[in-house]
């Protein structure tokens, strides 16, 4: 089956009646960048840049961000990538931020709302990757937004760090959905992005209320439940409001039993492990896209992550 795969692993993932899929990857590195290419990617959906900030004695500077991204978007021949902005808070030792230690990170300082102590961090890396060429190639990627507001103020900063960088085309810009606030305002939020990206790693923690870094609580903190589905199903139907796409970038995307029911709930692209992309795409082409918007809606309205894994394996059977 391996082999297989691996032979149609250029090709697109579309069902078998006609509905396309993007299998992209998510990536942390230039290595990972080949591997993905290697394996098929249709682009990169995640480029996490924590790597470029820790482990050194000073922040990047506009120009080290640009060639990171440059290097990376290079490796890609015509692929896209979205790019998502610095993630870290005050779990992560990053020597130079200094941050005070925090009794919940989770719900303190991190992704777009570190920003608040150190605007610096974030205006250096928005201007390094405005100058990655081409200019379509890279798409921004916003983490942790809980409100149209933030977006709207960050919109603001990197169209201003636009024109002063001379550039006159437009620059796509997507939000996480990763926050059960972001989920819920997702119609509103489609209004200023032009793409939505759930992180169900996130989503998963904040809405079951489970540490996604907490082993006994491996089991139970599952994407596939319910509440979390129902959020994913209000995010895909507030961007469709708006004409605007929605992709999976958490591990749930790579879960053999979720994708029947992600592509069921009307997400267009599956961000996975770079390795991942030639099994996921050859499960998307044995989906059929009717029968999977049928049984995500039953999927709704069941009671358990244990009880919708039953019932996508019975319909869909593991290879
Ligand atoms: C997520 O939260 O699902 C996600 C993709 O981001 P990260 O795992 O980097 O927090
Ligand atoms: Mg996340």
């Amino acid at each position: 089956v391996r082999e297989a795969n691996r032979r149609t692993s250029q090709e697109a993932a579309v069902t078998s009646d006609g509905r396309a899929i993007e299998i992209a990857a998510n990536i942390a590195t230039l290595d990972d960048a080949k591997t993905a290419v290697d394996n098929g990617a249709d682009a990169v959906g995640l480029l996490r840049t924590e790597l470029l900030f820790i482990h050194r004695q000073a922040a990047p500077t506009i120009d080290e961000h640009r060639q990171s991204y440059q290097s990376i978007v290079d490796a890609l021949g015509g692929r896209t990538a979205i790019i998502r902005t610095l993630d870290v808070g005050a779990d992560k030792e990053v020597d130079y931020l200094t941050l005070p230690p925090e009794p919940n990170p989770a719900l303190g300082l991190r992704g777009i709302r570190l920003a608040q102590v150190r605007p610096d961090l974030l205006d250096d890396q928005l201007r390094g990757l405005i100058a990655v060429q081409p200019h379509g190639a890279v798409r921004i990627l916003l983490p942790m937004v809980t409100d149209a507001g933030e977006l709207i103020a960050l919109r603001k900063r990197i169209d201003e760090f636009a024109r002063a960088a001379g550039r006159t085309d437009p620059i796509e810009v997507g939000v996480m959905i990763e926050v059960p606030s972001a989920a819920l305002l997702a119609d509103q939020l489609s209004q200023h992005a032009d793409f939505l990206s759930i992180g169900t790693n996130d989503l998963t923690q904040y809405t079951l209320a489970m540490d996604r870094c907490q082993r006994d609580l491996a089991a139970q903190a599952d994407g596939l439940h319910p509440a979390v589905l129902r959020l994913i199903d209000m995010t895909v139907k507030g961007a469709a409001k708006h004409g605007k796409w929605v992709g999976v970038c958490g591990a749930l995307g790579g879960d053999p039993l979720a994708v029947p029911l992600l592509v069921g709930l009307g997400v267009t692209e599956l961000s996975v492990d770079p390795v991942s992309v030639p099994g996921i795409k050859a499960r998307v082409r044995r989906l059929d896209y009717q029968l999977c918007r049928q049984r995500a809606q039953d999927a709704l309205a069941l009671d358990s992550a244990q009880a919708v894994r039953a019932v996508s394996r019975e319909i869909w059977p593991l290879d």
